[in-house]
């Protein structure tokens, strides 16, 4: 594969427009266009041709094609398929909230932690997204909308700390001045568990905002929809979840969707006070969506309000999710899961 621009970060760019014989303010000019979401080096009209050509033949900025878009007709919620350049699929969530736009990008194509209750673990793993890949999914968007987005969850398909590099990489781009300029306290990553990433990332001195999918409080329980819980049990996970909360002083937030029957009882939400007790926290309530072909259904409204009321009253803060783009399946890796099944079926 060539050498993707959207890698780079400026000082990285300028590097390499001088590497290739070209004088330094080129650079500019090509971030410039490459931040206004334009992938081909034929509109970068203020590029000479010569070095165009030169560029064409050596790098590459053709990253993503919108394949779909869903509109919500409920809220301003929008999904967009994307096609990479060598064919896989991904998705992103574009979300309008009062303080403005937010996105919800892919970090992989596909996922290998294997949760029951995700639309991600049917379809084969293809690979790991660049950190220019990631960047793409917002500039095409802010592009295609005409509209800055503010706000990035990384909480699409994939498990971040799963592509650790290229994540970091990109989030240290994102925070560019002159590019997509979204401060840390803006992003939030999510990962399912996995444990020696966070106190990588602990590390990094990088302030987003860690969640972390939970889910159950029990063990056995645990493993049984999550199998990252065989490796990095509960006791792991929190340990690193409270150095994270001491190196970083930021709050963690945990994810816990809610599945009738599975997770939702008293005594979970018992034993989940129990855990998170004293932690620099906040619990976040998802009733679960429904994903075909799987036999998860999502809690009672009851049952919901209910295991937010234990919490509570253990000190917890948490809140329940509002429920965007429901009309257009806005929940995680869905749609890729339909368009990868009709592909599959459709190729057979
Ligand atoms: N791999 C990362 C990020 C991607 S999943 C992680 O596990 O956190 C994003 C979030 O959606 C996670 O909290 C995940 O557990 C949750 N999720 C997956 N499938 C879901 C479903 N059917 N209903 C509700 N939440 C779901």
């Amino acid at each position: 594969m060539k050498l993707n621009l959207l890698d780079l970060n400026p000082t990285e760019l300028k590097e390499y427009v001088t590497s290739l014989g070209f004088p330094a303010f080129r650079a500019k000019q090509i971030y410039e266009w490459l931040m206004k979401g334009v992938w081909s080096f034929n509109e970068m009209t203020n590029v000479p041709v010569a070095m165009r050509d030169v560029l064409e033949e050596n790098s590459s900025v053709g990253l993503l094609k919108i394949r779909q878009k869903l509109q919500s007709e409920i809220d301003d919620t929008c999904k967009y398929i994307f096609c990479l350049e060598d064919g896989c699929i991904i998705e992103s969530v574009l979300m309008k909230y009062k303080y403005g736009y937010s996105i919800c990008i892919s970090s992989q194509a596909g996922c290998r932690m294997g949760c029951k209750f995700c639309a991600s673990s049917d379809i084969p793993f293809s690979r790991s997204l660049s950190a220019g890949e990631m960047l793409a999914q917002i500039l095409t968007v802010n592009r295609d909308k005409n509209i800055k987005i503010g706000h990035i969850v990384i909480m699409g398909i994939g498990e971040p700390l799963d592509n650790y590099e290229n994540v970091i990489k990109f989030l240290r781009n994102v925070g560019e001045p002159l590019g997509v300029n979204i401060s840390y306290r803006k992003i939030s990553l999510s990962t399912c568990g996995v444990v020696p990433g966070i106190y990588r990332l602990a590390e990094e001195n990088i302030p987003i905002t860690l969640s972390i999918s939970l889910h159950n409080p029990f063990d056995d329980q645990r493993s049984l929809i999550m199998p990252i819980n065989r490796k990095y049990n509960l006791d792991k996970l929190l340990e690193a979840c409270n150095s994270y909360i001491v190196k970083s002083g930021r709050r963690i937030t945990f994810e816990y969707a809610m599945i009738s029957g599975v997770n939702d009882s008293s005594e979970h939400a018992e034993k989940l006070s129990a855990r998170l007790r004293g932690m620099l926290c906040h619990v976040n309530l998802i009733p679960m969506n429904k994903v075909s072909g799987k036999s998860f259904e999502r809690s009672h409204k009851r049952s919901i309000e209910q295991f937010s009321q234990i919490l509570e009253k253990s000190g917890i803060s948490v809140t329940v999710r509002r429920e965007l783009g429901r009309d257009i399946n806005a929940a995680c890796g869905q749609l890729r899961k339909q368009h990868v099944e009709t592909e599959t079926t459709e190729s057979n």
